[in-house]
């Protein structure tokens, strides 16, 4: 259920009857900063009021949780989709989230005998790395620092070559894409989350979105659907047309992941995405993810030296000295059970000491 959204219906449905807060929140027998928290998104209303608020606006209580007006032929699909919001938020999303790895479903990434030998320094940075990733799943990496992480995501975001093996994205084997077409490749099926690529500076937010797609040749009325409707979603709307430098890091994180989506990527790249984020706007991020995949099926994988991270993941690769060591895939475990079941991995293959990439 989207809370902010809730809470903008609630403020028009108010303003068309020409009353203010207080006489709202009078006619329901409640406080008007409780009535100022509901529409600015900071709050729900409480169960008991959802009928008496119906009654008020005469509005339907499927209007009332999803936001918005709903036309007669939209009112199966959307009481539809309010009715798994509730059941979604009753069970947890986890039991919601699981991708299970069924014989039909399409393969985006594929690695097989993977190698990465820096000559000049002789070292075997990726040794013999073998595995695949299915349309729709959020996959972890996970090793000490130079166990191999950054060369393996930047050999299958194309920005480094194998020294032999073979990594097919959507099919097409990524290593025999010739230098001139590298970028277009990049362009049509990746989307970065790396600090590297973070957002030009000299562009607003918006204006960075509407590069990545302007660049795919998008008609201008078409860029700008796109963007409002991701900006709502990431919660971004209100800094679309500020500088990168006057919004927070975590704000900034998820701007970049609305320009990695905006394209409609077949894969998503993250490198340590939440590696300069405070914990809240960490797992603000994480859930950003989580929402990327379930509505618009994005594929992600995902580098992070942080179990906490890794634990929204449904699937966890285990790096030590360029191969993978062990793979954990989530099951039926809770986000908190996966965590500890990460951590048993991390202190059997190393020690969490290292884990400070
Ligand atoms: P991680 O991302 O897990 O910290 P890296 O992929 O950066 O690990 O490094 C793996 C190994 O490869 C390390 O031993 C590192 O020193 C070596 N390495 C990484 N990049 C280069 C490079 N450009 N030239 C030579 N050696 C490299």
């Amino acid at each position: 259920m989207n809370q902010s959204k809730i809470g903008k219906f609630i403020s028009e449905c108010r303003k068309v009857r020409g009353w203010t807060q207080n006489q709202l929140a009078e006619k329901l027998g409640i406080t008007d900063k409780a009535v100022s928290k509901w529409e600015t998104g900071k709050s729900m209303p409480d169960l008991s009021l959802f009928t008496p608020l119906c009654d008020l606006f005469e509005i339907s209580l499927n209007e009332l949780l999803s936001g918005e007006h709903i036309p007669d032929e939209k009112l199966k699909e959307k009481s539809n989709e309010i009715l798994m919001d509730i059941i979604t938020s009753w069970l947890g999303q986890d039991k919601w989230e699981l991708h299970e790895n069924t014989s039909d479903t399409q393969i985006i990434l594929r690695l097989q005998n993977v190698k990465k030998n820096y000559e000049n320094t002789s070292t075997l940075a990726v040794n013999n790395v073998s595995f695949q990733i299915a349309q729709g799943s959020f996959v972890g990496i996970m090793g000490a620092s130079g166990s191999g992480k950054s060369t393996l995501l930047n050999l299958i975001a194309t920005i480094d070559k194998p020294t032999s093996g073979t990594i097919e994205i959507n099919g097409q084997n990524v290593v025999d894409i010739s230098e001139k077409d590298v970028a277009k490749f990049r362009r049509d099926y990746l989307g970065f989350v790396f600090q590297e690529y973070n957002l030009l500076e000299t562009l607003t937010v918006y204006e960075n979105i509407a590069l990545a797609l302007t660049i795919k040749k998008m008609q201008k009325e078409n860029v700008k659907q796109i963007i409002d409707a991701l900006a709502e979603k990431l919660e971004i709307a209100d800094i679309l047309f500020k500088f990168p430098y006057e919004i927070s890091g975590g704000q900034r994180q998820r701007c970049a992941c609305a320009r990695a989506i905006a394209v409609n990527p077949n894969l998503i790249l993250a490198d340590e995405p939440t590696g300069a984020l405070d914990s809240h706007s960490a797992k603000q991020l994480l859930d950003t993810f989580l929402m990327l995949r379930r509505e618009y099926g994005a594929t992600i994988l995902m580098v992070t030296h942080d179990a906490m991270s890794a634990s929204y993941c449904d699937k966890i690769l285990f790096m030590q000295d360029g191969e993978i060591k062990d793979m954990l895939d989530r099951e039926q475990r809770t986000k908190q059970e996966f965590f500890t079941s990460i951590l048993e991995v991390v202190a059997q293959i190393g020690g969490d000491d290292n884990y400070v990439s």
